[in-house]
């Protein structure tokens, strides 16, 4: 049967501003790095992308080189986009980004005018769209001028391949030379994409969380469950099903020491007090940062998204919450 949008999907969510900018986002989004390659079938991808839109979830973070086979999210989100969801396109923020290796030779990543340009080409035929929403350089690059990445973000823009450009994985200092290089060009730059969570607080140490907050730029955060650690996947072994299990690549059996358990076991606990799950927990104790503007969680199936997005209900955590999980957080 065809797919049709849940009605009531505008009823469930708070859409939040990104930063200073026009433009709202849900307070959960959803990201495709994982799950949407060769190895998930066509039927639970959709499942999992109609279950966020038909919930609320408006933010499909894509990037060139996530499915994890490269380009395989962007072809599986374009089909299901064009097959079943073409008349929710205006209704959806789709993102893609550049800068990670994607094809031989010394033009294939990196922040290089000809990378970015090319690249955002050829996300955009895998994609079949003509633009995307926003347009993100993926990571800092100090190779290059900043100038000439800036320069190439502008372009996108300019040419209409774009409506907005995002930073992902800049430190504060360079995000701020960044966000007055694009200023002066008249390119709409709203938002940061980088690691933060509970277990991961490198933004609360490099600037760029306060830089966010004074230059008015939006937070999308991502690896909000530390890809599945702030969860209780794998509170009694690794089951079959999990990323540890399946793709190793990123997270691994390494990863899961027994002070990495204890802690898990520790902030669980914090969360049943609290009446909520620990995914729960880790999303709502993001939410409670004023700087933060979106959740950016992955799923594998579409009960996760929801489990996900139930952390919205309670954001609000007690001061003695917060230095539990702060003292937990720091072992
Ligand atoms: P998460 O920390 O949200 O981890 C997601 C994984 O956790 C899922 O795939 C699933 O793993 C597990 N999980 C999710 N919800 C639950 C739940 N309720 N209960 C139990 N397990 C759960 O984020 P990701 O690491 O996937 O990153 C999210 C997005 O952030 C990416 O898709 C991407 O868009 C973006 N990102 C950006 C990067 C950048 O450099 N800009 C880098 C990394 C990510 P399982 O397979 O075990 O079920």
């Amino acid at each position: 049967p065809p797919y049709v949008a849940a009605e009531d999907r505008y009823d469930k969510l708070e859409y939040r501003r990104c930063g200073d900018s026009g433009l709202k986002l849900p307070p959960v989004s959803f990201g495709l790095w994982h799950n949407f390659g060769d190895l998930t079938p066509m039927a639970q991808m959709k499942s999992i992308i109609f279950t966020a839109f038909d919930n609320g979830i408006t933010y499909f973070d894509i990037a060139d080189n996530y499915g994890p086979e490269p380009g395989q999210a962007e072809r599986n989100f374009g089909e299901i986009l064009h097959r079943h969801m073409a008349r929710h396109r205006d209704e959806m923020v789709i993102s893609s980004k550049a800068g990670y290796e994607m094809w031989f030779g010394p033009y294939g990543d990196l922040g290089s005018r000809k990378h970015l340009l090319a690249g955002l080409d050829q996300s955009l035929q895998r994609l079949g769209l003509d633009y995307v929403d926003i347009f993100y350089h993926h990571h800092m690059d100090s190779s290059t001028p900043l100038e000439e990445t800036m320069g190439a973000l502008a372009q996108a823009v300019h040419s209409g391949k774009a409506l907005y450009v995002g930073l992902s994985n800049y430190d504060g200092p360079t995000m701020a030379k960044a966000a007055e290089m694009l200023h002066e060009m008249h390119v709409p730059f709203i938002i940061n994409q980088n690691r933060y969570n509970i277990l991961d607080r490198t933004v609360e140490h490099n600037g760029l969380l306060d830089a966010c907050g004074q230059l008015g730029k939006g937070l999308v955060t991502f690896s909000p469950l530390e890809q599945g650690l702030l969860t209780d996947r794998y509170l009694n072994g690794i089951p079959a099903d999990s990323r540890i299990a399946h793709d190793p690549r990123f997270l691994s059996k390494a990863d899961l020491t027994e002070s990495r358990l204890q802690q898990i076991r520790d902030l669980n606990a914090i969360a049943a007090d609290r009446g909520q799950t620990l995914a729960e927990m880790a999303v709502a104790w993001l939410l409670a940062h004023k700087e933060v503007t979106s959740v950016l969680v992955g799923a594998s199936k579409p009960s996760q998204v929801l489990d996900d997005l139930r952390g919205i209900q309670n954001t609000t955590f007690s001061d003695d919450e917060l230095a539990k999980i702060d003292e937990i957080a720091g072992r």
